[in-house]
């Protein structure tokens, strides 16, 4: 059965209550700020706090409602973030009362969405949800989320839910996002960490653009050019680079390789502790060995950065420190990400991040702190209340392919569904779940997602919007947005009330979740009236595979580091019992450039507008950015007769999309640069779908090929 994009949908007859909700919707689309049905209304303003969770910032935020309407937000001055709200936040109240959202359940038939009620769509889906457990059993069924679920504890509760119903595939954002800098943190030292901005006075952002992706602290690490030091590392002259003390304009996937020759750098002139690394680290000889080879012409030769800037970045960082380093996606992104990030993470022990001179209080998860019973601690406890569903007996997605990935992030890796739908391995997917999910759009390989999308027997999009992934689902399901939803903070208590309440017909996931297990017969697991209630309970740890844990063997009584061998290992014992190489050795991006496709594409990097494929249906936001943009270096437009404005055919060996160009002096010469999450211009179709990290499964979005030319 082939399912091209549906537009049609037939309507349920209009209620009243659907006419008196069209003025404010109307209002709201002419952006005006008071909106007409609340300025004539005679009810008070109630003002609630929340958390914004757009992104994973999680600024508090304060909504003032009058009745169902949210009329205005503000940032919380007693909040963590001191009342910062960007763009962002403050389109919260367009994207609440957008026109565009979904408004009743729906069900294709057909070549039409037909509205229907709750009851009826629910009963599809589990009706359907019943009939692909028969046939091809429980775990045939995946559940996949995105951003703005990442760390909710709803997460635990599609767990709850999918374990309940026998299947062991919960897939998150995590699958392309963070992971692999974490798991290169952990697999060094023992846990992740993060960076004490304010301390530092060098601070490197390598692969990062915390000016787009992390606003409240701009100009904390802005100010880090002014009596300390700034680099930048980045193909992309970022607005922190423009203010930094040097900007790196390495080569895309070249990162391990310019790590490497740092540490050969550190490690030549006598820049670290020698007692501190014989007592407390594995494999100092093993790293000197790899990275005697990464002389500064050779590593000038690889990554186009010059030998004089990789000698003086070796020396700020180990001798202008504390030096805090904040990597990002631009390294994650590559087949050598987990890898480069060890390179990052070995250097960074080498120059003194823990020896107790920087700054211990920002490792998030003391090493040893739970060492004795409890080796390499995943990222993330699942909890839950009792009673909790029995164990689940098959292999999550991924977890033959990037073990480790599972044991770290405890889920399926959800980049691997569409060969799971199409070629059955490790075995079939047939029914596919997304809560705030827009995957087709932005997962790796969107033309194998679309043929995949066709072959389930069953897709279910729950989201505000009427997204690309929900254009090809059999049922889709008006979803609230986080100010429908009760808050949540930092410490998971569950809020009992919302910013403001569901509008049209949505639905909270949790709600979604609840409702569902009943008509699947196992509302046993779902007792509870609200998330909040649920947040009451007495909770308890659980994962699906408690043999998985790693046993450690300890080789020191007082362990500075919750590796294998208690030490910092720029050997990991781990990669190396998995069949990995120990070392943190870099290997070239797999995609060499050609004359047919002589430019490396990165595809991912955050514009300022949006976030991923958030915001596109939010008008205020549409107007910062109205087309899909592909940043090219002066030296390769100018021959090709292309200047800003022009409208260029980007075209890789998997396909070709349509963008236009923007032409500057500040990118690196030899690069593509284009954002994700375009559904008209989607970068994913440009990628491989097949090229990914070995350690944790992670999509080469940024080590591609491809040329351009002028429409
Ligand atoms: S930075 Fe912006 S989008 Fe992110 S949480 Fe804060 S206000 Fe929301």
């Amino acid at each position: 059965m082939t399912r091209p994009p549906i537009n049609t949908v037939v309507r349920k007859k209009f209620t009243r209550r659907d006419l008196m909700k069209a003025a404010p919707i109307g209002a709201a689309l002419a952006g005006t700020g008071a909106l007409v049905a609340g300025s004539l209304s005679t009810e008070a303003v109630a003002s609630t706090k929340g958390t914004c969770r757009f992104c994973l910032m999680h600024c508090g935020i304060i909504g003032h409602t009058r009745g169902d309407r949210l009329e205005k937000v503000e940032g919380d001055l007693t909040s963590r973030t001191k009342g910062f709200l960007c763009e962002h936040g403050f389109a919260l109240r367009e994207m609440v009362h957008s026109g565009a959202r979904l408004k009743h359940p729906m069900v294709r038939k057909g070549d039409e969405f037909h509205e229907v009620s709750w009851d009826e769509a629910l009963t599809e889906i589990a009706t359907r949800l019943q009939a692909v457990k028969a046939k091809h059993g429980p775990e045939a069924l995946l559940l996949q989320t995105g951003w703005p679920m990442v760390r909710h504890p709803l997460v635990n509760w599609l767990h709850r839910f999918a374990r309940a119903f026998g299947s062991p595939n919960v897939s998150t954002v995590a699958s392309l996002c963070e992971a692999s800098l974490r798991m290169g943190q952990a697999l060094t030292v023992g846990s992740k960490y993060s960076s004490d901005i304010r301390r530092a006075k060098t601070m490197v952002l390598w692969g990062s653009n915390p000016g787009v992706t992390a606003p409240p602290f701009l100009h904390v690490v802005a100010k880090k050019a002014d009596g300390g030091n700034l680099i930048v590392i980045d193909p992309v002259k970022t607005g922190l680079a423009r203010e930094a003390t040097m900007w790196v304009p390495v080569r895309p996937g070249t990162d391990g390789a310019l790590a490497l020759g740092l540490i050969r750098v550190v490690l030549e002139n006598g820049w670290f502790d020698r007692a501190f690394m014989e007592a407390n680290t594995l494999g100092l000889e093993d790293l000197r060995a790899l990275a005697s080879t990464y002389t500064l012409p050779e590593v000038e030769r690889l990554t186009g950065v010059p030998a004089l800037d990789v000698e003086r970045i070796a020396r700020l960082m180990a001798q202008e420190g504390p030096t805090g380093v904040w990597a990002g996606l631009g390294v994650e992104h590559h087949e050598n990400g987990v890898q480069t990030l060890r390179a990052i993470s070995s250097l960074e022990v080498l120059i003194g991040r823990f020896d107790g001179t920087q700054e211990p209080r920002s490792v998030l998860t003391p090493p040893g702190a739970r060492f004795k019973d409890e080796m390499l601690p995943a990222f993330y406890d699942l909890v839950t209340p009792e009673p909790v569903p029995p164990p689940v007996k098959a292999r999550a997605l991924g977890r033959d392919a990037y073990p480790l990935y599972e044991m770290f992030n405890r889920e399926a890796q959800g980049q691997l569904l569409a060969d799971a739908v199409l070629r059955d391995t490790p075995y079939p997917i047939r029914a596919v779940m997304l809560l705030a999910s827009n995957a087709l759009v932005t997962s790796q390989g969107t033309q194998r997602l679309e043929e995949a999308a066709e072959k389930l027997d069953l897709l279910v999009t729950i989201d505000p919007f009427f997204t690309e992934s929900a254009r090809r689902s059999d049922v889709v399901l008006p979803a609230t947005t986080f100010a429908e939803s009760p808050d949540v903070d930092d410490a998971d208590n569950v809020a009992a009330q919302s910013l403001v309440a569901p509008q049209h017909e949505a639905w909270p996931d949790w709600k979604v979740l609840v409702e569902l297990s009943k008509k699947l017969g196992l509302g046993e697991y779902f007792p509870w009236a609200s998330m909040h209630e649920a947040s009451k309970q007495k909770h308890v740890r659980w994962m699906h595979d408690p043999q998985q844990q790693p046993k450690p063997s300890l080789t020191v009584e007082q362990p500075k580091f919750a590796t294998l061998s208690g030490r910092a290992e720029f050997k990991s014992q781990l990669l190396e019992r998995e069949g990995h190489p120990g070392l943190p050795v870099w290997t070239p991006p797999t995609e060499v450039p050609t004359p047919e496709f002589p430019l490396r594409l990165v595809t991912g990097p955050r514009p300022r507008a949006y976030i991923n494929s958030q915001f596109h249906d939010v008008p205020s936001v549409n107007a910062r950015m109205r087309t899909a943009e592909v940043i090219l270096h002066t030296d390769v437009a100018r021959p090709l007769g292309i200047s800003s404005g022009t409208r260029v055919k980007v075209t890789s060996p998997y396909g070709s999309i349509q963008l236009t160009a923007v032409v500057t002096n500040d990118v690196q010469r030899e690069c593509a640069v284009m954002a994700a999450g375009f559904a008209d211009a989607n970068p994913n179709r440009l990628i491989s779908p097949d090229k990914r990290d070995p350690i944790s499964g992670f999509p080469a979005f940024r080590s591609g090929l491809c040329r351009v030319e002028k429409v």
